[in-house]
């Protein structure tokens, strides 16, 4: 890696980060962007955005990032597919990052890690993933082992519905098993997703253990009701976990001021509490958490390291 001090390296490329990075690049300060292992973010697990301005007709997550990370890359980004930071030394600028095995330097920071899935923390659930426990309907509803099987989907807002209403193309039926008896989701999902006939919900109940069937497979739940304690199992060939995320900041433990959920806590603008480190989307946001906030937070954080690095006359 070079031994160069970077003007600004940009920590993850969901939208928050490749619209630091068009706005970065458009300054000329000829950004990286440091991908990690989910180039694009959590933005390619969705199959069509309906609620990102500017496309009526709604766009395919992986497409829109596409778009986006070409945008940035025309003028001048440079996104490094697959690299992940494994340490940060923010206790001096520059700032050191061991990147890959490899020590880097940046005189600006914008962090923009997203998050990742929930898991429901049962010992069942880490026994079956990737034998019919999952975390993205998108990925993994398409598969042989899901076809005309009963599946569930676990969680009440945007996204269970969402995965819900798209795996009914592939299941003979999808139960949608949430721990409360209304849903979290916007209006326009839930209703979606209730009024489809192969989608039927299972209110009030937790999954307290995810069942083995065949071939060391998944093959049900058991349910509990938590207002009558009363039991039951479903069938299914699969489990389709959707109950939120949580931030990807572990690394910044110690060095940036985070919340009680490990949300990077902003001060003015996209501003840490280390003068120099911005920070943007998901992992520094628990309320809006859109695609569209996430660039807008991304591009507020390009224009606070410019300011910064131009206040410094670099
Ligand atoms: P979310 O809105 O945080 O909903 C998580 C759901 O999981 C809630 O219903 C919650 O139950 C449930 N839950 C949380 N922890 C649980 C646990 N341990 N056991 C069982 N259930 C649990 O997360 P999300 O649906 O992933 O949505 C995240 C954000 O992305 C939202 O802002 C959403 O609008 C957005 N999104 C948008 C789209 C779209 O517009 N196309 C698609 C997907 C997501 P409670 O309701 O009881 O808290």
């Amino acid at each position: 890696m070079s031994s160069e001090i970077e003007k600004v390296v940009i920590i993850g490329s969901g939208c928050a980060g490749l619209t630091a990075a068009l706005y970065t690049a458009r300054a000329q300060l000829k950004p990286i962007v440091l991908t990690g292992a989910m180039p694009g973010g959590l933005l390619t697990t969705t199959s069509i955005v309906e609620n990102f301005p500017g496309w009526p007709e709604g766009i395919d997550g992986t497409d829109l990032m596409i778009n986006l990370q070409q945008q940035a890359e025309r003028f001048g980004a440079q996104v490094k597919f697959g690299s992940t930071v494994e340490s940060v030394n923010l206790s001096k600028r520059p700032f050191e990052l061991k990147v890959d095995g490899e020590e880097m330097t940046a005189q600006t920071l914008i962090i923009a890690s997203g998050a990742g899935h929930r898991h429901l923390g049962l010992e069942s659930e880490k026994k079956l993933d990737k034998k019919g426990v999952t975390y993205c309907a998108t990925c993994d509803g398409a598969l042989p082992m899901f076809r005309d099987k009963p599946l569930v989907v676990v969680g009440g807002g945007d996204s269970a519905c969402e995965e819900a209403t798209f795996l009914t193309r592939f299941a003979s039926k999808v139960y949608l098993v949430h721990r409360r008896d209304e849903l979290r989701a916007s209006k326009v999902m839930a209703e979606r997703a209730l009024n489809n006939d192969n989608i039927e919900p299972v209110w009030d109940s937790e999954v307290t253990e995810i069942l083995g069937g065949n071939e060391d497979k998944v093959g049900g739940v058991r349910l509990q009701n938590n207002k009558t304690n009363e039991e039951q199992t479903i069938e299914c060939a699969g489990v389709f976990i959707a109950i939120g995320h949580i931030p990807n900041t572990q690394i910044f433990d110690g060095q940036l001021d985070m919340d009680e959920d490990g949300y990077i806590r902003r001060s003015e603008g996209s501003q840490t509490n280390v003068e120099g480190v911005f920070v943007a989307g998901d992992c520094s946001d628990k309320v809006y958490r859109q695609a569209v906030t996430a660039a807008g937070m991304g591009c507020a954080a390009a224009i606070d390291a410019e300011r910064l690095l131009a206040s410094e006359n670099q």
